[in-house]
């Protein structure tokens, strides 16, 4: 098997597999999408709260916010740990927005809103809301809002092949791909990055002749994007950690078979 990384950065990771079957690479996937621990908002403990919204909706908008959830939680971190985070707001003389970066923890500083500019209430003059709001790790297989990751998606990499460079349909060609692989140089038609082709087959359709679209065997494109409480990056790494040490409780729970 062998592993290319073909784009990242914090938020999304690429990487092109070949060689493994789709079966295992879409275990990753879904171990990545549900095994995944992060920090959430579960319990949350209103103070006061004289805005026009009810504390059960308050609760709701607080647990959606993605949590930073430091590297210690995500390596060695139990489901159920907690740390409590604050939000003291009040309005002055006019109306005004509470964000999410309102929140913080006394308890660890790094425990923090993925953003700091989600919007969670509007306060008229004068209305405050003070609560305690506990971040617990979990997992997405129990909650959505405990998803690290908001896709996770596999596709055999695609194999583009101009059969016809000079293609009268050149600048058809070039208009109908919806991702804009489809180029022009030196007046021939070109595929610029065959890996981003989402097989919707529109060229193959407008221009049989000139340009085929056809699926890798035993070679994937692997995508992941982050909601931000990890970095996508690590979120691979603990999904494939994970997905291995499951496979290993289960062969030894075999060999007792
Ligand atoms: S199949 Fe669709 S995405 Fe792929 S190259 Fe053709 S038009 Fe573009």
């Amino acid at each position: 098997m062998t592993v290319t990384k073909l784009a990242a950065d914090k938020a999304s990771l690429t990487i092109r597999i070949k060689g493994y079957d789709l079966d295992m690479i879409n275990a990753l996937r879904r171990f990545c999408l549900v095994e995944v621990p992060v920090l959430a908002i579960d319990d949350v403990v209103i103070l006061e709260n004289s805005s026009l919204m009810y504390d059960e909706v308050l609760a709701h908008r607080l647990g959606l916010i993605p949590i930073v959830t430091p590297h210690k939680y995500l390596e060695g971190g139990e489901d159920g740990v907690q740390v409590m985070l604050v939000l003291d707001a009040k309005a002055g003389a006019v109306t005004r927005t509470i964000y999410s970066g309102e929140l913080v923890s006394a308890e660890d500083r790094d425990v923090k809103p993925a953003s700091a500019e989600i919007p969670i209430a509007e306060l008229a003059p004068d209305q405050s809301i003070k609560l305690e709001a506990y971040a617990k790790l979990g997992r997405g297989k129990v909650h959505a809002k405990w998803q690290a990751t908001s896709k996770a998606v596999a596709k055999p990499t695609p194999i583009v092949t101009i059969k016809n460079a000079s293609t009268a349909k050149r600048e058809q060609l070039e208009g109908i791909c919806p991702v804009h692989i489809l180029a022009s140089k030196d007046s021939k038609l070109v595929v610029t990055n065959p890996f981003e082709c989402t097989y919707c087959m529109e060229c193959e359709k407008l221009d049989p002749d000139s340009i085929s679209i056809q699926e890798s065997k035993n070679d994937y494109i692997f995508s992941l994007e982050s909601v931000g409480s990890v970095d996508a990056e690590d979120i691979l790494m603990a999904g494939a950690d994970i997905m291995m040490k499951d496979f290993k409780d289960l062969h030894s729970r075999v060999d007792v078979i």
